[in-house]
């Protein structure tokens, strides 16, 4: 069973974390300022989540990221939500998020609150939109893929198409452009795995997309969003780390609280590439559970754990658990 907790309230903003800034215009006063400045990182409940696309089923490299997190957020006394990022409807696999929900719960994952879906939270990102419009940061992007030099960075060719905020509607529905936002200045955080990350917006990534052509948020806006108003300590794959600045970048012009962030080596074959469909499976059959969290565990670079089962394994795994033993490394082959 997992524990269900009151999350109806996110578990960081409590009182005196709301941000206080005027209403200058720069922001929607209707914009859900759930946490801000003012927050004492100290005083807050550690928040750490795993958030699967529903492409598929739950693979190796996936446990990992969920292993990671769960093991990081648990020795920190913390809660460790589900979230499935659904918002790629043409990509979603129907059944996908049960199955995965299903091998979670088979490796022993428990996870606090209800499961969160981004489809649900359409309303938080299009306050988050009206929020970067109102700031004249939105332009409407008509260039097609194939216009676009593949591999380079966006040219600023439509940056003149801004999209004025409108206080009497927030329905900024695209057809036959996507909206870009304008980024400018630079990004600097510390991974706790990879180190020190540096990104300057306007030469490394340029103006990216945060509402595609085809209606749907971008990924970058709205795991922005959502790991803003609820995560404190975000790990996942090394894969992830380049849209880090991007998500970063949108979290403060939107002046939301930024978590922390650890990237894990992306688990490759020993030619350096992806693992297959079928080296990458992490389909339990029956009483293998255990067997791979042994191994994803020692691909972790964890020290060897003694454990008979499942639940055996994660009480010491949680007390066990060094993040500073995880490589430094982008990719480890398995
Ligand atoms: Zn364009």
């Amino acid at each position: 069973m997992h524990r269900l907790q009151d999350l109806g309230r996110n578990p960081r903003t409590s009182n005196s974390l709301i941000d206080d800034r005027d209403a200058d215009g720069s922001v929607p006063p209707d914009y859900p300022q759930t946490v801000g400045s003012l927050a004492d990182p100290s005083s807050l409940t550690p928040v750490g989540r795993f958030a699967p696309s529903p492409t598929g089923d739950l693979h190796f490299g996936s446990l990992l990221a969920a292993m990671a997190s769960y093991c990081d957020i648990k020795q920190r006394d913390g809660l460790w939500l589900l979230r499935i990022d659904d918002i790629d409807g043409p990509r979603s696999v129907p059944g996908s998020a049960d199955s995965i929900q299903h091998s979670l719960e088979q490796f022993g994952f428990e996870w606090d609150g209800p499961v969160q879906s981004q489809s649900q939270h359409a309303e938080r990102y299009k306050s988050a939109l009206a929020a970067m419009i109102s700031q004249k940061r939105i332009f409407a992007c008509s260039c097609s893929r194939r216009s676009l030099p593949t591999g380079e960075i966006y040219p600023g060719l439509c940056r003149q198409n801004t999209v004025l905020y409108d206080a009497t509607t927030s329905d900024y529905t695209v057809k036959d452009h996507a909206l870009r936002a304008t980024l400018t200045g630079s990004v600097s955080f510390i991974d706790a795995i990879q180190g020190p990350q540096h990104t300057q917006l306007e030469q490394h990534l340029g103006d990216i997309i945060v509402w595609r052509r085809d209606n749907f948020v971008a990924y970058a806006l709205a795991c922005a969003v959502d790991d803003a108003q609820a995560v404190t300590h975000v790990v996942r794959g090394a894969d992830l780390l380049g849209n880090t600045s991007a998500q970063l970048a949108v979290m403060q012009l939107l002046g939301l609280s930024e978590p922390v962030y650890a990237h894990i080596p992306v688990a490759v074959d020993a030619d350096g590439h992806k693992l297959s469909k079928n080296s990458n499976a992490a389909s339990i059959a029956e009483g293998s559970a255990l067997p791979l969290l042994l191994k994803a565990w020692h691909f972790l670079g964890q020290d060897n754990i003694q454990a008979s089962s499942v639940s055996d394994f994660w009480s010491t795994a949680i007390k066990q658990w060094k993040l500073s033993c995880v490589p430094a490394h982008m990719t480890v082959a398995l």
